[in-house]
């Protein structure tokens, strides 16, 4: 299998659901070495860091360190380096360390960054919810805006006013979950507070909430968020951020002391740094077996590729999808190695779910997406999201917490131990 007796090596950029999962299912080969390089020594779980920002979970919950992970893999290292650029007819990449690594199979899979569309003020008045600091970091403004509220700081009393630009699963779990949050942990912690004058409101362009959804499903987390005190503006663009609010298209503004942004994603920035040009998204195109056009030996999955189903349509940018090409890349590079055909990847649709608040969530399940709503929706949630955790420690402690709190308890995180402004926000590279 191996040229020389030798060990290949595969070198894989980005450990999100896609690189994690390629290097899992490499990891116990006799034939591979794999070097896994992230900027961070962590998985981050996007999926839990609305709950992060919002206190309900703490940031163990929802990361799981890289070197823990593979410990029992001595065939994978691990290397915390930032890559800033590679070259795809080398297979190798720089790092900001200044190192360079390289492999016979280069894996790209560094996922995804937020988009702000060019609107003015968007990437440094607003809040973006992305990535595990983004997550810490909008919880210290919380924090920080509470403490402001039930200090002697009238002024933020009466200015509690928070935006979420996007009604997509993100924007929507996050309203849902900071309406929660203002409304019932607080008082517990916050008493002397007015939470009678705090607004969540929730902007979209669109004419519907959770655009890949039915119109059921739709409408039930429209009427969930409303019946909580959630404000809907929809069919609304935003036109700009200031420190103040935000200002819509049609010249209303929104003043907010507060605004988070959930408004759309693109590639990392790495994918402008490949010598390549770019597909939609600046996503890299590939073709159906995850490579790159004109590099058999060169794949891109998860976020940071434009992966067509059989029907060409681009597949969405969701963990499940990630996970499995990383599964099918690791099985088409041990193809090519062996000397076989490589397999288009094929992805199985189990369904679709968001959370819209305590007892509430939307769950479509199977290909063809049967439309659940309410607790059980909301039990499917917690237990799908449980199990796609990466750590048996992590499925237990998270699955506690979601137990305390269903339970009474209010599982508010509330250590300011820094302000939000020390929190270097995620560099979001221009489009
Ligand atoms: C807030 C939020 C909530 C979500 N909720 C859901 C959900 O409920 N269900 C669902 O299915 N999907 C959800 N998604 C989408 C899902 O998280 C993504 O589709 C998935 O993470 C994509 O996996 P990936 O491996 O491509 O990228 P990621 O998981 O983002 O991993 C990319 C990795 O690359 C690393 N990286 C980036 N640039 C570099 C560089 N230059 N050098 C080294 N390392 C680098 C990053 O640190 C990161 O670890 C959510 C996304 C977000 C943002």
């Amino acid at each position: 299998m191996t040229e020389n007796g030798n060990r290949k090596r595969v070198l894989i950029i980005g450990a999100g659901f896609a690189g994690l999962h390629c290097a899992q299912q490499l990891a116990s080969e006799a034939a591979v070495d794999v070097t896994l390089l992230d900027k961070n020594n962590y998985q981050q779980f996007q999926p839990l860091l609305y709950q992060v920002a919002t206190g309900a979970l703490s940031p163990d919950n929802a990361a799981f360190n890289l070197r823990d992970v593979f410990r029992p893999h001595p065939h994978v290292t691990v290397r915390m380096e930032e890559v800033s650029t590679v070259d795809l007819n080398t297979r190798s990449a720089v790092t900001k360390q200044g190192a360079t690594y390289s492999g016979d199979t280069l894996v790209l899979a560094a996922g995804a960054q937020a988009n702000f569309f060019g609107i003015p003020g968007a990437d440094t008045m607003s809040f973006p919810m992305y990535s595990l600091q983004d997550a810490e970091r909008l919880r210290s403004r919380l924090l920080e805006l509470l403490e402001g509220a039930a200090g002697s700081d009238k002024k933020a009393e009466a200015g509690l006013n928070i935006v979420v630009v996007g009604g997509g699963a993100t924007g929507v779990e996050t309203a849902g979950a900071l309406i929660d949050i203002l409304q019932r942990a607080t008082a517990h912690l916050y008493p002397n507070l007015d939470m009678g004058k705090a607004t969540v409101t929730l902007v979209d362009r669109g004419q519907h909430l959770l655009e890949p959804f039915t119109e059921r499903s739709q409408a039930y987390a429209a009427e969930i968020l409303q019946q909580r005190g959630v404000l809907l503006r929809m069919e609304s663009s935003v036109s700009g951020i200031t420190d103040s609010g935000v200002s819509l298209a049609d010249g209303t503004f929104l003043p907010a002391s507060l605004v988070i942004w959930a408004g759309g994603l693109m590639a990392a920035g790495l994918s402008a740094k490949t010598g390549i040009a770019t597909g939609h998204g600046r996503r890299i195109d590939v073709q159906p077996d995850l490579t790159v056009p004109g590099y058999p030996q060169v794949y891109a999955l998860g976020d940071f590729a434009n992966v067509l189903d059989a029907a060409g349509k681009p597949l969405p940018q969701l963990a499940s999808v990630a996970q499995q090409a990383g599964v099918h890349c690791a099985k088409n590079i041990l193809a090519h190695l062996r000397g076989q055909e490589r397999s288009p990847f094929v992805y199985h649709d189990k369904g679709i779910m968001a959370m819209v608040g305590r007892n509430a969530a939307v769950a479509e399940v199977g290909s063809k997406h049967h439309a659940l709503t309410g607790a059980i929706a909301f039990a499917a949630w917690l237990g799908v999201h449980a199990i796609l955790l990466t750590t048996a420690r992590a499925k237990l402690g998270t699955f506690f917490e979601w137990a305390w709190e269903y339970f009474g308890g209010v599982n508010v995180s509330p250590i300011l131990d820094r302000p939000s402004w020390s929190w270097a926000p995620e560099k979001s590279d221009p489009a």
